[in-house]
């Protein structure tokens, strides 16, 4: 018996870490549904689209396939048009300006297709701003996380430094204000936290401690299932 789990919040919250590690410990796929926001995202700037007209990106996104494979040993990352951008999604540029591609209805309905489809067999671990609101509003676990803008500007900026991206900490703590305020205030499908979702702040949990309480939730809900 296999369930769909649903991790939504706040940018830079170690959703994707999270669902990960639940993905791998349950043998579930995991998908980042922020990745194909920021593929689309990619492929506008790659086009020089003016990032301030709507239009010339609608036109564009029929163009625009996406899709996650393995590459060098690690799975599911993205490929635009069949090359790999796994890394190039998470530079700075991108992340300026994928929350206000986000915002528009034609992309998100796209994508949100998509998505779907990916979770029809259940067995899916999708982390995102609206996958327990829009995409799998029945899915039967639903995490919501959040932690301290200081600590996710923190681990952002370290993992920044690490991969070589020159950007300051006061750059990427604007960055991830900006757009929360943005995802949560858009008109189409907005960050939302509805009672139906279990909160997990992380703040002051490491990896391991976050993994073993989400566990034991889905432990409790496959008890119910059976
Ligand atoms: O999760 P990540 O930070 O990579 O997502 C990048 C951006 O994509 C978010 O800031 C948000 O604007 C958008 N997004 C979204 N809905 C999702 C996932 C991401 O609007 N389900």
């Amino acid at each position: 018996m296999k369930i769909n789990i649903a991790i939504d919040g706040y940018s830079s919250c170690g959703k994707g870490t999270l669902a990960k590690a639940l993905a791998a410990k349950l043998e579930y796929r995991f998908i980042d549904s922020g990745a194909m926001y920021r593929g689309v995202t990619l492929a506008a700037l790659r086009a020089g689209l003016d990032m301030r007209q709507e239009q010339p990106l609608l036109d564009m996104l029929p163009n625009v396939e996406l899709e996650f494979a393995a590459h060098a040993g690690r799975q599911n990352e993205l490929f635009l048009n069949g090359s790999w951008v796994e890394e190039e999604i998470r530079k700075p540029q991108v992340a300026a300006h994928v929350s206000w591609v986000a915002s528009l209805p034609a992309v998100r309905e796209r994508l949100v297709a998509e998505q779907r489809r990916m979770g029809l067999h259940k067995g899916i671990v999708m982390d995102g701003r609206d996958i327990g609101t829009v995409v799998f509003p029945d899915a039967e676990l639903k995490i919501f996380m959040t932690a301290r803008p200081e600590v996710r500007a923190q681990r952002r900026f370290d993992e920044s430094q690490k991969k070589g991206i020159e950007v300051s900490f006061q750059e990427v703590f604007d960055n991830l204000q900006e757009r929360d305020r943005i995802d949560s205030s858009r008109d189409h499908s907005p960050l939302t936290l509805t009672d139906d979702y279990r909160v997990l702040d992380n703040s002051d949990l490491n990896p391991t401690q976050q993994l073993e309480l989400a566990l034991s939730w889905v432990d409790a809900i496959l008890v119910n299932l059976r």
